[in-house]
């Protein structure tokens, strides 16, 4: 999987999300990736999300857009929000995985439950921090 999610300076959130599927997947098999709500999921009110992993499990979980409904309806901040559905939720259903999100704040998570997830992030404009984290690093 590749994904992308971002916050301009307008403050629109987006998310892409694009991916080859499961390896000896099944003939015809639509995995996670292009249903918005599992594997891909932005709202301008408080979130961009991608997913990678097991297809099957997101989408039973609508994984993306949980995260935004943890936080919009419950209160919780982007980390705890994915991490709750990575490091709680998939698992309950073996899914193995992890997301990139941005919040509308510009705050940024990227938590895995598989053994890595090769991901980054950077700023634009004035803002100083640009991160890129290997497979290795939480
Ligand atoms: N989530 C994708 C799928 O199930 C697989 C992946 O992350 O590469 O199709």
């Amino acid at each position: 999987t590749v994904g992308a999610v971002a916050l301009d300076q307008y403050g629109n959130l987006a998310a892409a999300t694009s991916t080859g599927g499961m390896t000896n997947k099944m003939a015809g098999r639509v995995g996670d990736s292009p249903i918005i709500g599992a594997g891909c999921y932005a709202n301008n009110a408080n979130v961009a999300v991608s997913c990678t992993g097991t297809g099957e499990v997101f989408m039973r979980t609508l994984a993306a857009y949980d995260i935004a409904a943890l936080m919009e309806y419950g209160g919780l901040s982007l980390q705890q929000a994915t991490e709750r559905v990575v490091m709680e939720k998939l698992p309950v259903l073996q899914g193995s995985g992890g997301v990139i999100a941005i919040d509308c704040e510009g705050n940024v998570a990227l938590p895995f439950n598989s053994e890595g997830m090769y991901r980054g992030y950077g700023y634009v404009g004035d803002a100083p921090n640009v991160g890129i984290y290997n497979s290795q690093e939480h």
